[in-house]
């Protein structure tokens, strides 16, 4: 078992990953007895130990109803901040002061991907990189070539066995819950394949725009933004094989295997969208052919999914927040016993709701009340917050894994290699953008690729 490291060191402390994950993960941890070791903030601004720890107050407040004064304070002794510049060799003499009494530093590279390099190289020459582990964000490049770059600078530094790549949704309970699922149980997964199941939609919307960070989001757009990792990684665990042994190599080569057989995404069966009003926010280009929308088609080419279409779509300003899996069944081989309006009685469907209100829902038909035998849809349902009450935060649980050396619940650069790969194609279409307004559910044309898309539970 890899020992656990025994500082951290938060690149970029004084951004938005910080304030709204990271602070509240260290608190938890430091609540749980988790984390009791220096955390060291890095940032260009000229924020002293106090301004750190009032930052840190505020974010652990609006990410909890009751702050537990205790476990607060015990954070706060461990932080300590330096300000400096990356280009600048002496901002890591002084980080390597700081870390004089650590043996296994770990580092979170916060900041953006184009200051990745510098940082690398100025823990290489202060001598902490071969001491240390490293957590990198995503976006992991903005393809695939840009992602072999940045895989290339993190493995000249640091060993790849301590390099962390983070993509958050691997380290929600729900998300690894479809493993679970699937694996745990024997009830479906004899029918997990194409004799069965007529198809798989995927959706990731937001209820939100772009919150003030148009500009950032003008370089990204949705589908490097969350299509690209997020929902390819459900996809991955929806689709996957059973990993040949228990142990975490067996998952990742299980999971890898699914990704190289998907097929590249194809521009002919791509929706881009941006909604209306986008090219008017802060930071936008007023010709910005960047898309808030994606809906595509994704084939899996495989005998157990031979025909079955995965339908994906992710969007901002949609009707709501939701992030759901819908697998739709096939009819029974005999249809028997009609809906109660005399038509064909909808599908069954397993419904997974993989963000707020988590939990899973399974459309059956049941016989309706009444002389006529005829069928109406009932939903068997679980909310797992009720069931199991508070679950560890994803950002909670990769910290506490990433220090103490654990890999499960992280990205391969295979994995995002082969991501990128098949999301290659639709990248920076020249084709504009659909325009869709604010509250809908995108273009129409994103309709008629699915030939009707199940709604999500909104919250
Ligand atoms: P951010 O707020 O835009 O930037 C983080 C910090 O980096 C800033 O406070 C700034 O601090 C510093 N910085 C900004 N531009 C810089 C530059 N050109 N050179 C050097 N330093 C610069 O970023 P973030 O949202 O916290 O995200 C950090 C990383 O996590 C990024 O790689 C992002 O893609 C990824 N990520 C973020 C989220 C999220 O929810 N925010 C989610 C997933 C992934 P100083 O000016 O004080 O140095």
């Amino acid at each position: 078992m890899p020992m656990r490291s025994d500082a951290v060191v938060l690149f970029g402390v004084t951004g938005d990953l910080v304030s709204k994950k990271l602070f509240p993960a260290l608190y938890e941890l430091t609540r749980r007895g988790r984390l009791d070791v220096p955390v060291i903030g890095v940032a260009r601004s000229p924020w002293d130990d106090q301004q750190l720890v009032s930052t840190a107050r505020k974010s652990v407040s609006e990410a909890n109803a009751e702050v537990d004064d205790e476990a607060f304070d015990a954070l706060a002794r461990n932080l300590s901040m330096i300000s400096g510049d990356y280009a600048d060799p002496f901002t890591y003499q002084r980080l390597a002061e700081r870390l004089r009494d650590a043996e296994r530093p770990i580092f979170y590279l916060a900041i953006p991907p184009a200051v990745f390099g510098a940082v690398v190289d100025g823990l290489a020459a202060a001598g902490l990189a071969e001491r240390g582990r490293v957590i990198v964000e995503k976006p992991f490049g903005r393809d695939l070539t840009s992602s072999r770059e940045l895989d290339r600078t993190l493995r000249a530094a640091f060993d790849p066995r301590r390099v962390f790549r983070i993509d958050h949704y691997l380290g929600k309970e729900a998300v690894e819950g479809l493993y679970a699922f699937r694996f745990a149980n024997r009830l479906f997964e004899p029918l997990w394949n194409s004799e069965h199941i007529d198809n798989i939609q995927v959706t990731l919307a937001e209820g939100f725009g772009t919150q003030g960070r148009a500009g950032f989001y003008d370089r990204v757009g949705a589908t490097r933004d969350v299509l690209q990792n997020h929902i390819l990684q459900v996809v991955a665990l929806i689709a996957m094989d059973a990993p040949a042994a228990d142990d975490i190599d067996a998952f990742r080569e299980a999971e890898s295997a699914v990704l190289r057989q998907i097929e590249p995404l194809s521009p002919d069966s791509t929706v881009r969208g941006q909604y209306a009003g986008y090219r008017d926010e802060p930071g936008v280009a007023p010709d910005s052919n960047t898309e808030t929308f994606v809906a595509t088609r994704l084939t899996v080419n495989s005998p157990r999914w031979a025909g079955v279409p995965f339908y994906l779509r992710t969007g901002k300003s949609l009707p709501g927040t939701a992030t759901e899996v819908v697998v739709e069944f096939k009819q029974p081989q005999r249809s028997l016993i009609p809906a109660e309006n005399g038509a064909q009685a909808p599908a069954n469907l397993l419904r997974f709701r993989l963000g707020r209100g988590d939990g899973i829902t399974m459309s059956i038909q049941a016989k309706s009340p009444g002389a006529e035998v005829t069928s109406r849809p009932v939903d068997l349902s679980v909310d797992f917050g009720a069931a199991f009450g508070r679950r560890q935060e994803a950002y909670e649980r990769l910290l506490d894994d990433a220090m103490d050396g654990q890999h499960l619940r992280f990205a391969r650069a295979e994995t995002i290699e082969q991501e990128w790969r098949i999301v290659g194609p639709i990248l920076d279409l020249a084709a504009e953008v659909q325009s869709y307004d604010k509250g809908t559910w995108g273009p129409a044309d994103a309709d008629a690729l699915a030939g009707g898309w199940h709604t999500p539970d909104l919250r």
